[in-house]
């Protein structure tokens, strides 16, 4: 059977990746999670104070760049790959609010994305990829046979996001996660580079009333029919 690429986008905390992981074993894929790219060159410039909430430097950023060594590596114990910044597993930090707060700033900036749509398309030129981010339709890979575009109220998203803060231990408030919700989806969808937009030939997906299982076999079985057809 031939492999095809599948291209997950949508706003934040729309369960993309639960779903885009479901896929990927399901059809024995490989699984990439772009946003985690995103959060590990995020959580370097929080370190080094290129970013804050208070005062940004994107040009020192920028300059850092090829300091910056983002990879995945499997986890063969948990089934899954984890995000490794400069060699350091950095899996947990990246999910939090304080990464959250800031990514979307960080991933504005043309140069960033230059380097990680480098990177993805590289990974995914052998096809038989799951990849889900914000752009993948789009800009990562225009060609991809079955595009996904997934939504759901920010009310339903940041009610995920702040049960899984919370299950992990974070002290948030559920104001908190969805003013970062509202926030992040109004800069990653009006930014200049790459905003995120509902390509033309991605099916749209809302799933604020629908659950996993549905949403899984609904897709896996549109994911068939495109690759039975090819
Ligand atoms: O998917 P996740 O919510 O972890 O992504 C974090 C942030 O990274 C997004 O809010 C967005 O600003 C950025 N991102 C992006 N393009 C991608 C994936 C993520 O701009 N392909």
């Amino acid at each position: 059977m031939r492999k095809i690429t599948i291209a997950i986008d949508g706003y934040s905390s729309t369960g993309k990746s639960t779903i885009a992981k479901q896929l990927a074993k399901a059809l024995g894929y490989v699984y990439v999670d772009t946003g985690a790219m995103y959060r590990a060159v995020t959580l370097y410039a929080i370190r080094k104070g290129f970013v804050s909430d208070t005062s940004d430097n994107f040009t020192a950023l920028v300059e850092a760049l090829p300091n910056i060594n983002v990879k995945f590596v499997h986890n063969e114990e948990l089934g899954f790959s984890e995000m490794f910044l400069n060699d350091e597993n950095v899996e947990k930090e990246i999910r939090s609010l304080a990464v959250s707060r800031q990514v979307s700033k960080v991933a504005a900036i043309k140069e960033v994305r230059t380097k990680l749509v480098e990177m993805q398309q590289e990974m995914g030129k052998e096809k038989g990829i799951v990849m889900d981010g914000r752009d993948i339709g789009s800009v990562v890979f225009p060609d991809a046979e079955f595009k996904v575009f997934m939504t759901a109220s920010p009310e339903t998203r940041a009610h995920r996001r702040y049960k899984e803060l919370l299950d992990r231990g974070d002290d948030v408030t559920y104001e908190e996660v969805l003013k970062n919700v509202r926030s992040r989806d109004y800069i990653d969808s009006n930014r200049k580079e790459s905003p995120l937009l509902l390509a033309k030939d991605a099916i749209e997906f809302d799933n604020s009333d629908m659950g996993l299982v549905e949403q899984f076999e609904r897709m896996h079985n549109y994911a068939l029919r495109i690759i039975e057809k090819e």
